[in-house]
């Protein structure tokens, strides 16, 4: 069964014209559930996090102050959010579902999380609208607990993983893949194990092709036997932050790509959201939809 991490928490109300698209975390598991995609049976609402299990990623100094409510307002500014409690709620929620969807993968081959894949949360400080980085903290919890020993994160947001990189930089177990638009935020990027920039108004026949290629090398070359994906559909032609010129369908190719290797090659994988702005709702969640409809389709 295709379980999927979802709480009430996801969605977190933000100051009027905010944007962030709040939303798709309260209409996504909606449209999943009225087109019949999944039922209600598939969702799962992750339990608190220990902080062990945080201060295992993140520095015991940041999640204090962020648990404390005592960042900087630099530091909350770069995060895009203002700094509540229940902000930091969400944060831990979000990152226990990976964790739990991690568990699931194992049981069934695949889980998602109708949220997550922040991945510009470092080990001391967050941006961009994450404050803890929920692949990393899971991957950590997967090798403490010698659930996995070699861990692949195949990260196809159009913004770098650049906390994830920095965070497993310099550790060999994890390797941090990311295919991202190369003139797109954060303008420093970190250094992943590899690291694909892609050019302005990348279409889906190059994109698609680069990842095949690329995906198909990792996986020999890596070995890993468990795989985190960050699928932000901000890929998208129609997303106003990213650059790149990938059509819905070509979205969903990727999807496909990344989820049958990981079927075919008895990978268990994790996807987590990501991010996604275009303008048009609808397009944004006809994406994420499809992540969840192709995993279906692939694996039950
Ligand atoms: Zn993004």
């Amino acid at each position: 069964m295709l379980k999927i991490s979802w709480a009430p928490s996801y969605v977190l109300p933000l100051p009027p014209n905010h944007r962030f698209p709040m939303s798709k975390y309260e209409i996504l598991p909606q449209q999943l559930l009225y087109e019949g995609t999944i039922t209600s049976a598939n969702l799962f609402e992750p339990a608190p996090l220990q902080e062990e299990v945080i201060v295992r990623t993140h520095q015991v100094d940041y999640w204090q102050r962020l648990n404390n409510l005592e960042l900087t307002p630099k530091e909350i500014r770069r995060t895009g959010f203002p700094l509540t409690s229940e902000l930091v709620n969400r944060e831990i929620t979000i990152a226990k579902g990976t964790i739990d969807c991690a568990l699931f993968a194992k049981q069934f081959g695949v889980a998602m999380n109708i949220a997550g894949g922040t991945h510009h949360a470092f080990t001391n400080r967050g941006e961009g609208f994450c404050l803890l980085n929920d692949i990393a903290i899971a991957s950590n919890y997967l090798l403490d607990h010698q659930l996995a020993k070699k861990i692949l994160v195949v990260d196809l947001d159009v913004h770098q993983g650049n906390g994830t990189a920095e965070i497993f930089r310099n550790d060999q177990r994890v390797f941090t893949f990311s295919m991202h638009g190369a003139n797109n935020y954060p303008l420093h990027k970190e250094t992943s194990d590899l690291d694909i920039g892609l050019p302005d108004f990348t279409n889906d026949t190059f994109y698609l092709k680069t990842l095949d290629t690329n995906l198909k090398n990792l996986l020999e070359a890596v070995e890993p036997d468990f795989i985190f994906f960050q699928s932000g559909v901000d890929i998208l032609d129609t997303d106003k932050l990213g650059k790149l010129s990938v059509t819905s369908e070509g979205c969903k190719q990727r999807d496909k790509i990344v989820l049958t290797s990981a079927k075919k090659n008895k990978i268990p994988l994790v996807a987590s959201m990501g991010g996604g702005y275009s303008p048009n709702f609808r397009d944004i969640i006809e994406a994420h939809a499809n992540t969840y409809r192709v995993a279906q389709e692939i694996f039950f």
